[in-house]
């Protein structure tokens, strides 16, 4: 908290920051951050509303319409993000620390994402300062000069989920800074901590006043304000589909650009040849539990749907269960702890009426499906929950068709890969999913035939900041990552400039 003026105990619940300045709400009212691993609240942050928000994006407005930033060299944006990362390795510990509590998952994971998140500036950093400024057009004449430029959107309005708060603001706040554009953040209203110190460390980084703004505060105000913004030039969104469909609606009314991640409904096709040796079984095995229950299932590409060659299921889902029920589940700041709690009571209750409804379908369940008993590591009033193998799923499941987002594993069974394509593509969704075969002609086969924004052969969950992420049908519109998730942040301008202007003619008169 470098740059604030406040003492940390003053700042309490000024965590909005318009214009350069640390602010309460204009109400006053505020929110309680709670732990979910016991459910008791250890900070309080500003919650703000419609008003907030103007004043956030009249600062951001300003410092686009009047400010250096939009203008400052490719260069000096780039060492800035480079500056950035520094920092975020600095506060490596107090954020994956603070990131654990606030989200519920394995300081470790916290540890990581911190990590992930220093890559996304260094990387949005590298791109823009290894980039031509321009591609020159040939336009067929020498007595033309045209060129096509990039130029920042403007103000963007940025809204962030809770399972990752700080990555996903990352994947904004990076690339727009490095494109030139000024910003208001809304992470989500249970775990804002993060963003609220990276304010900090983009201003000890030596943004200029108002580029950087955050508004604290829920979805149905501060978001909603933020989306239909005259103001905004752009917004985008990472959370689930029914908030994303209203965002762009609202969005729609000034024609804003919208960028979209939404959910994910993610397929894990486990052929028999991966399973053919000890180790390929393991290893499949080992993954699956990694890919459907890696902090909690509360991945937006959580692979929650295995679909596994009928000749294997049995063995496989088996010793998944097995395992499941030997992941040590407590609080995430816990040493030896492997998966938290749920973020909160809400989600957990929806994690227990999708098991709920699942059993009334005709799943079997192999394992959990139930809160985990008490003790001193997880706390009776904590969110926890077993992470929970559903067999003899089927498609018209609700369990299978909706996301969970929680840590529940469903399991589907075919006999060929034609069918195995048709069940892993019969989602609404597309953003991420996996093929493992021991047989290189048969994964690149299914990859191919996949309609997924992510393909994972032999492997789940790796990303990498140079390759764009994001999903077909609803699991969103347009890409994070990569060259194009640099792209969302800019608009193209031609300039075309005649080199001997001469009358046209084409009216006589
Ligand atoms: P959510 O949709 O409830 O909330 C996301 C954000 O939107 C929050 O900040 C919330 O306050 C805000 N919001 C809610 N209603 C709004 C409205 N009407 N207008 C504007 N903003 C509004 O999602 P969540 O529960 O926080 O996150 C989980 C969802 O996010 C899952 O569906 C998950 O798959 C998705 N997700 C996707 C990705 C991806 O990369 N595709 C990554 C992480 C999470």
């Amino acid at each position: 908290m470098a740059n604030s003026t406040h003492t940390p105990a003053e700042r309490a619940h000024r965590t909005i920051h318009a214009g350069g300045e640390w602010l309460a709400a204009s109400s006053g009212a505020t929110r309680e951050i709670l732990d979910p691993a016991d459910a008791v609240a250890f900070a309080v942050v500003a919650e703000g509303d419609e008003k907030d928000t103007d004043l956030a994006v009249a600062a951001a407005r300003r410092a686009f319409d009047a400010g250096d930033w939009p203008h400052t060299p490719v260069a000096e944006r780039a060492a800035l993000l480079r500056r950035v990362a520094g920092l975020l390795v600095r506060d490596r510990e107090t954020l994956g620390l603070l990131e654990s509590r606030d989200a519920g998952k394995t300081v470790e994971e916290g540890r990581v994402d911190i990590d992930c998140v220093a890559d996304a500036f260094r990387y949005f950093a590298d791109l823009v300062a290894g980039e031509a400024p321009g591609r020159v057009v040939d336009a067929g004449s020498p007595e033309v000069h045209s060129v096509v430029v990039h130029e920042p959107v403007g103000v963007c309005a940025m809204i962030t989920p809770w399972n990752y708060p700080l990555l996903q603001a990352s994947w904004k706040i990076a690339p727009a800074l490095a494109a030139g554009n000024t910003f208001v953040i809304k992470p989500s209203e249970i775990t804002p901590m993060t963003t609220i110190a990276l304010i900090d460390l983009l201003v000890e980084a030596g943004l200029p006043t108002g580029v950087a703004n955050i508004v604290t505060g829920p979805g149905h105000t501060v978001g909603a304000r933020l989306a239909e913004h005259p103001d905004v030039d752009l917004v985008s969104f990472t959370g689930g589909l029914t908030s994303g469909v209203k965002v762009a609606q609202a969005a729609a009314v000034t024609v804003k650009k919208v960028a979209l991640e939404l959910g994910g409904k993610n397929p894990n096709v486990v052929f028999a040849d991966a399973c053919a040796t000890e180790e390929g079984f393991d290893t499949a095995v080992d993954q699956a539990l990694n890919a459907a229950f890696m902090h909690s299932g509360q991945v937006c590409s959580a692979g929650g749907r295995l679909i596994v060659e009928e000749s294997v299921r049995e063995r496989f889902v088996a010793e998944l269960a097995r395992r499941a029920e030997r992941i040590r589940l407590g609080r995430g700041t816990e040493e030896g702890v492997e998966c938290g709690p749920l973020v909160s009571a809400q989600q957990r209750a929806k994690t227990e009426d999708y098991v709920a409804s699942a059993l009334a379908e005709g799943a079997e369940l192999r394992c959990g499906g139930k809160r985990p008993e008490p003790s001193p590591q997880r706390p009776e009033s904590g969110y926890f929950y077993e992470p929970t193998v559903l067999d003899h799923c089927h498609r018209e499941m609700r369990v299978v068709r909706e996301e969970v987002f929680g840590p529940v594993l469903t399991v589907e069974t075919f006999r060929t890969e034609d069918e195995a394509v048709a069940l892993a593509n019969d989602t609404e969704y597309g953003l991420a999913g996996a093929v493992w075969t021991a047989d290189a002609g048969r994964a690149r086969r299914v990859a191919g035939r996949l309609r997924h924004g992510t393909v994972w052969i032999n492997d789940f969950h790796p990303y990498l900041p140079q390759a764009e992420w994001g999903g077909f049908g609803k699991s969103g519109v347009g890409r994070e990552l990569g060259p194009a998730g640099l792209a969302e942040y800019r608009e193209s301008k031609h300039v075309y400039q005649n080199l001997a202007p001469k009358p046209v003619r084409w009216f006589s008169g």
